[in-house]
């Protein structure tokens, strides 16, 4: 498509030329044609820098267009209407406008005093940037911290669509754009100012404030408030003079901003959860103080009852989302049935496998609370839900014991603690409660050495396998004779009470195998059960002795 220009500039005086005035009486466009072609003048197009020439239309009307065959000018794209390409025009006459070149020069300056801005990087309306599909000339370009920012000014009302083209090609071209606007009311209701408004996720928008001595960027962004004696809840704009080393930068949608909208919506909405489901959290926090389980009923059905994403709102409200405070803090203070409520009852997704504050951990407090009831029960549930050691947690193990402990006791809790922290998924710690006689067993074969049992000798160890652990004492065997423990049973076994408990068994046809205590032994025995498998050193002697 070929439209008539109205902006033309010649790049070696820097003067601009207004069709609507040059051509404007006959005589003078005449004239003006005349010297174009003498001089062999060159103009350019104001939009895309490309050739412009002086063309005469019907009833001898002249007019700037592009020369044949330049590249693609937003002034030729026909999805404008007349009336956009016009304010388009507008746009590019505008920055030869005084005020225009104060504010390019004015942010260019302060980007040569921001620390982190290479000074080599600032380019005031003399970089062009390409790609495959348009061509660009910023305002004012820099490189901050790695990271190019371009800022376009903008003086006057702009179609939205080449707003939209404009923000399409720095993203493409992983440019963060920051549009400085000079006349802008966020509350603005006409047009311009509710795409401006939509169109940046963030709603952030930015001024440049050269009015005072010291020079900085404005950034007026919408806030979130909570007006508890009206009970409502509003947003309004408000602005804050910032550097750019206050900028968030989006990497998904390559826009700057100082405060996201979307997260006063959700710091909003988190309020209206809070007050919509008060009796929930009142409730919780009456049941942290009391630690008295027969609150449960007041709001556990409730709870039960929530939709998903009120869920995970009151999971947020509670903190359970981002820490484990709520843990350590329950712990610390000895509350067992909020605990155990918390990690088995309540639908709360616990994610507690991203903590490694390795002084301070869950697990050490659990140990050190005096008086804690059902700790093994809650230790075992924090292993339900991603809790893994930390190496400060088995250097506290190593050292830890309580006091009157029997030691077979002390050492079976710690295999327990370590099993369930290299089984790691609910349902086979949940398996691994039910053989961890056999894990003991075994685990005596593997250090050659009594371990979690009381025993004295490998045949004690033998006979009360082959008693107890029915279901897996075909595993059991298995295991003695890999470690080589199998014989010393053997060479024990002086009056064959052994002897004959093994002809018993396999005479036993109505013996079952335990499946899934199988597959537990698999993960804590990899190289007895599964030699195809990784071979796991999951605990050591000295970790237990
Ligand atoms: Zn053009």
């Amino acid at each position: 498509m070929e439209y008539a220009i109205r902006y033309v500039y010649d790049p070696d005086t820097s003067e601009q030329f207004d069709a609507q005035e040059v051509f404007k009486y006959r005589e003078l466009a005449y004239a003006f044609r005349k010297e174009f072609h003498a001089n062999d003048q060159r103009l350019l197009c104001c939009v895309c820098d490309e050739r412009a020439t002086i063309s005469l239309g019907s009833k001898g009307r002249m007019h700037f267009k592009h020369f044949p065959n330049t590249p693609d000018c937003d002034l030729k794209d026909g999805s404008y209407t007349r009336a956009e390409r016009k304010l388009i025009e507008e746009h590019y006459a505008n920055k030869e406008r005084p005020r225009h070149k104060v504010l390019k020069q004015a942010i260019g300056n302060f980007l040569s005093a921001t620390e982190g801005v290479d000074a080599n990087s600032i380019y005031i309306d003399n970089k062009f940037l390409r790609d495959k599909r348009e061509k660009r000339r910023p305002d004012v370009l820099c490189n901050f911290n790695g990271k190019k920012i371009a800022f376009e000014i903008q003086l006057s009302t702009l179609p939205p669509k080449y707003i939209f083209k404009r923000h399409e090609f720095y993203k493409r071209n992983e440019i963060y754009l920051v549009w400085i606007l000079d006349d802008f009311d966020p509350n603005g209701q006409n047009q311009t100012e509710k795409d401006i408004k939509y169109l940046s996720k963030h709603q952030n928008f930015f001024f440049f404030n050269d009015a005072s001595p010291k020079h900085s960027l404005v950034a007026q962004y919408k806030i979130g408030r909570v007006n508890r004696a009206l009970n409502k809840h509003y947003f309004k704009w408000t602005h804050e003079s910032i550097g750019l080393k206050d900028l968030k930068f989006d990497e998904t949608e390559f826009q700057c901003y100082f405060v996201s909208f979307e997260e006063e919506k959700s710091k909003i909405h988190l309020e209206q959860v809070k007050e919509k489901h008060k009796d929930i959290l009142d409730s919780l926090r009456e049941f942290y103080t009391s630690d008295d389980e027969r609150l449960i009923p007041k709001f556990h059905p409730a709870i039960e009852s929530l939709d998903f994403d009120d869920l995970g709102l009151l999971e947020k409200a509670l903190g359970l989302d981002k820490s484990n405070d709520v843990f350590l803090k329950a712990a610390r203070s000895s509350k067992a049935y909020f605990l155990v409520y918390l990690l088995e009852k309540s639908r709360f997704n616990i994610d507690l496998s991203q903590y490694k504050d390795d002084s301070n951990t869950l697990l050490q407090a659990i140990l050190r609370a005096p008086k804690m009831l059902f700790r093994w029960k809650i230790i075992h549930l924090i292993f339900h839900h991603g809790y893994t050691l930390t190496n400060s947690d088995r250097m506290f193990l190593k050292g830890f014991s309580f006091h009157n402990e029997m030691p077979t006791l002390r050492s079976q809790r710690i295999i327990n603690i370590y099993a369930y922290n290299a089984i790691g998924q609910k349902m086979y710690i949940d398996w691994f409660e039910k053989i961890t006689g056999t894990v003991y067993t075994i685990l005596s074969a593997k250090f050659n050495r009594i371990v979690g049992h009381g025993f004295n000798n490998f045949i004690s160890l033998a006979n009360n396998a082959i008693h107890s652990y029915k279901t897996t004492y075909t595993f059991i065997e298995q295991a003695f004779k890999y470690y080589k423990v199998w014989d010393k049973v053997m060479a024990e076994d002086q009056k064959k009470t052994f002897f004959r408990k093994h002809e018993e068994y396999l005479a036993d046809r109505n013996r079952s195998t335990d499946l899934q205590g199988y597959y537990v032994l698999k993960i804590l025995f990899p190289e007895v059960f599964n030699p195809s498998g990784k071979s796991v050193e999951w605990i050591k002697l000295d970790d237990i002795i």
